[in-house]
């Protein structure tokens, strides 16, 4: 399970293009399969991007910097949810209209991206990617588009699904959120005054600036020379948010704040209600690491059960030079994760996971414990089982490959290979979270989709023939 990107802009400062890299850094987790930074000196826009992690993009180091160079910046990082990991999908998406020249960074799934295509493709529009990202630049260069007095607003309103997006044009940025808010995208300020945007606060952190407030769903904040402003494309409060609760379960850095709470207190708090859900008799509580340590640790709290590091992770495993499918995350996840024996031997073993998508690669650390000496192991998960697929920009399997799709608690105990399962309910989730239950995407557990979708459309759904057999090889 992987999530789609990450974005990070600033305006104004000398150290624009150095800030936006070390941002990127901070918002690695969120993609690691190809990176890029736009930059603009108030009139021409420049764009560098390639595949892989933020540091191999740029492992030129100063030259790149110099020629980018400019003090207005935005970056991406990019995992693959719409158009598959090649270089001509990664962002920034430089294109050049009757307007001038915009790059656009992009976080999400836009749901309706294919019938658009169709539609501009039925009239001879040419397409050089297969992201869905690229289709807002053909709304922006529509003539009865550009003639609208809000451009943007007005493009925006022919999008559906999930999104957060940076526009850099030659003089400014504009930061834009879809009217339910899915995905996060945060306003911060550098000390010298700065205004920087990110998809998470962690990145304020590593270039340092302070939070300052999140884009409203439906809003649209520009960063210039006369400092922030925004506007609404949809009324405020005409739709209820469906902010994605898997971004505080999973995806996010523990120091991110974000939907109006801290990631790792959230975390903790799930844990803690786990506990309550599902206690058991046991000698040690286990995370498996990252994302899963702040849960265990509220577990623990709660249970009086010691808490320790039975898994370790490895954060120098990179991934540049495999794809994104099964085999590659099964081999990732072995050399990412390592037991330790002294912990678990001979004891009754808590292992707390943020959630369970296929089961294959838990059950295989399930078997690596057992051969370590676990003598009891209780799963427990903080979140429900997960029985549908994402259409909103996290890269879930099919419905048929979710562990929990077809299977109740006991066939789900029975693959794991485990002593006990036991899954947050989702009453007790939603009443960890912050905000009231409805504004809170909830249709991986319950299947309850906010925005309509259509179940054929996949990732792949915009790819062609050609593209597939001659593209080039990654960098
Ligand atoms: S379906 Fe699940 S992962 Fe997707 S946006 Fe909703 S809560 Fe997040």
């Amino acid at each position: 399970m992987k999530e789609c990107c990450g974005l990070f802009g600033i305006f104004g400062d000398a150290e624009a293009v150095e800030k936006t890299y070390f941002g990127l850094h901070s918002l690695q987790h969120r993609g690691q399969e190809s990176a890029g930074i736009a930059s603009s000196n108030g009139e021409i826009i420049q764009c560098y991007t390639g595949m892989g992690t933020v540091r191999r993009v740029f492992r030129a180091g100063r030259d790149i910097f110099e020629k980018l160079s400019n003090p207005i910046a935005i970056g991406h990082v990019r995992y693959s949810t719409a158009g598959s990991s090649r270089a001509i999908n990664s962002q920034p998406l430089l294109a050049e209209y009757s307007r001038g020249q915009v790059a656009v960074a992009h976080n999400g799934n836009l749901i309706n991206a294919p019938l658009l295509r169709d539609e501009y493709e039925a009239h001879g529009s040419i397409f050089k990617s297969t992201s869905d990202t690229e289709i807002i630049t053909h709304l922006l260069a529509k003539p009865t588009h550009v003639s609208n007095p809000d451009t943007l607003g007005h493009v925006l309103n022919h999008l559906q699904g999930a999104y957060c997006l940076l526009f850099l044009f030659a003089d400014r940025i504009e930061a834009a959120r879809d009217p339910y808010g899915i995905r996060p995208l945060c306003i911060g300020q550098t000390e010298q005054g700065c205004h920087v945007v990110a998809s998470e606060s962690c990145a304020f952190d590593a270039v340092g600036a302070q939070f300052i407030c999140e884009v409203e769903p439906g809003e649209i904040v520009k960063l210039d020379k006369n400092g922030l402003s925004s506007r609404f494309f949809v009324t405020p409060g005409t739709v209820t948010p469906a902010h994605c609760l898997f971004e505080h379960i999973y995806f996010a850095k523990q120091n991110s704040t974000f939907f109006g709470e801290n990631v790792h207190e959230f975390r903790k708090k799930l844990g803690r209600q786990l506990a309550v859900e599902h206690p058991v008799d046991a000698d040690v509580v286990i995370p498996v690491p990252d994302s899963g340590t702040s849960a265990a640790v509220g577990y623990a709290e709660q249970s009086k059960i010691p808490f320790d590091m039975g898994l370790v992770r490895s954060h120098y495993v990179g991934r540049t030079f495999i794809s994104p499918d099964q085999r590659s995350r099964e081999l990732e996840v072995k050399l990412k994760l390592a037991i330790v024996k002294e912990v678990v031997s001979g004891k009754r073993v808590v292992v707390v996971d943020d959630s369970i998508v296929r089961g294959t690669t838990t059950r295989g650390k399930i078997r690596t414990l057992r051969q370590a000496g676990a003598k009891q192991i209780h799963m427990r998960v903080s979140c429900p089982p997960i029985r549908f697929p994402c259409f909103y920009g996290v890269d879930f399997p099919t419905k048929e490959e979710l562990l929990a799709h077809n299977r109740n608690l006991k066939q789900i105990k029975e693959f794991l290979e485990v002593d006990s399962v036991g899954y947050m309910s989702l009453e007790g989730l939603l009443n960890c979270a912050a905000l009231p239950a409805e504004n809170y995407c909830t249709a991986c557990w319950n299947g309850k989709y906010r925005i309509p979708v259509d179940f054929s459309v996949n990732k792949f759904s915009m790819e062609c023939y050609q593209m597939q057999m001659f593209d080039e090889p990654d960098a």
